[in-house]
């Protein structure tokens, strides 16, 4: 039995790509949210993707092919997953509250 603290909404139970372009997270609170996988790509908050010093992003969407794709999918410690794409891009890292944060901007739960 889930116990529902605030530490549910960022606590992934299921995580899969649901289809090629798409990468489906099941939370603790029972949500799911889904994410365009280039979306993602284009989220990278690594530190060749993001200036470290000014937070901007470093990607240029036009340089970010649109069939990008995971390659491998590996959790990080408790807090985040990897994913190594096939652009070459292998640093990737995207923290589950990182996650659930960019699934509630783009309105992609279903609640
Ligand atoms: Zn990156």
């Amino acid at each position: 039995m889930f116990f529902m603290d605030a530490s549910s909404r960022t606590t992934p139970v299921e995580i899969r790509q649901s289809s090629p372009t798409q990468l489906s997270i099941r939370w603790a609170d029972g949500v799911e949210s889904l994410y365009p996988v280039r979306e993602l790509r284009l989220a990278c908050a690594c530190a060749l993707c993001v200036d470290e010093w000014t937070g901007d992003s470093k990607l240029d969407a036009a340089e970010i092919s649109a069939d990008v794709r995971p390659v491998r999918i590996y959790s990080v410690g408790r807090y985040a997953i990897g994913i190594d794409w096939s652009d070459g891009h292998e640093t990737g890292i995207y923290a589950f509250d990182n996650l659930r944060a960019l699934a509630n901007s783009e309105g992609a739960e279903l609640g």
